[in-house]
């Protein structure tokens, strides 16, 4: 989960560096108002928590590219150690197939869950 801001000028998504689970959190941490300084056209004006959003960010994709990759190093690095043992890898695979994706999804859930839950309250 990462937190965004659009500029009052450009309009355009800033990354907010704070984290926090919920807005009352944010306002502890950056204040309830607070000046910010757009990344894109330098603008510095004040902002309310109010107006921050969350969203998931680029790390889901990132996860998603680091499972799949993990997937295939796992499949083959297992598939070798089995056959090296004499042991049928084509039963086990499925397995090791369903578990990733297993691992991505609950990821996925909890990550919309967080999400929901920011946007849901506000000060
Ligand atoms: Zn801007």
């Amino acid at each position: 989960m990462k937190l965004f801001l659009n500029c009052k000028f450009c309009k355009k998504s800033n990354k907010l560096n704070p984290t926090a689970s919920d807005r009352y959190e944010l306002s502890k941490k950056i204040g309830t108002n607070f000046k910010f300084a757009c990344n894109h056209c330098k603008l510095i004006d004040e902002y309310h928590v109010n107006s921050v959003h969350s969203s998931k960010g680029i790390n889901s994709k990132v996860l998603l590219i680091f499972l799949l990759i993990g997937s295939i190093f796992v499949f083959v690095s297992l598939s070798k150690f089995l056959d090296s043992r004499n042991i049928q890898s084509v039963y086990l695979l499925p397995i090791g197939l369903a578990i990733l994706p297993m691992v991505y999804f609950a990821w996925f859930s909890n990550e919309e869950k967080k999400i929901r839950n920011f946007n849901r309250y506000k000060l």
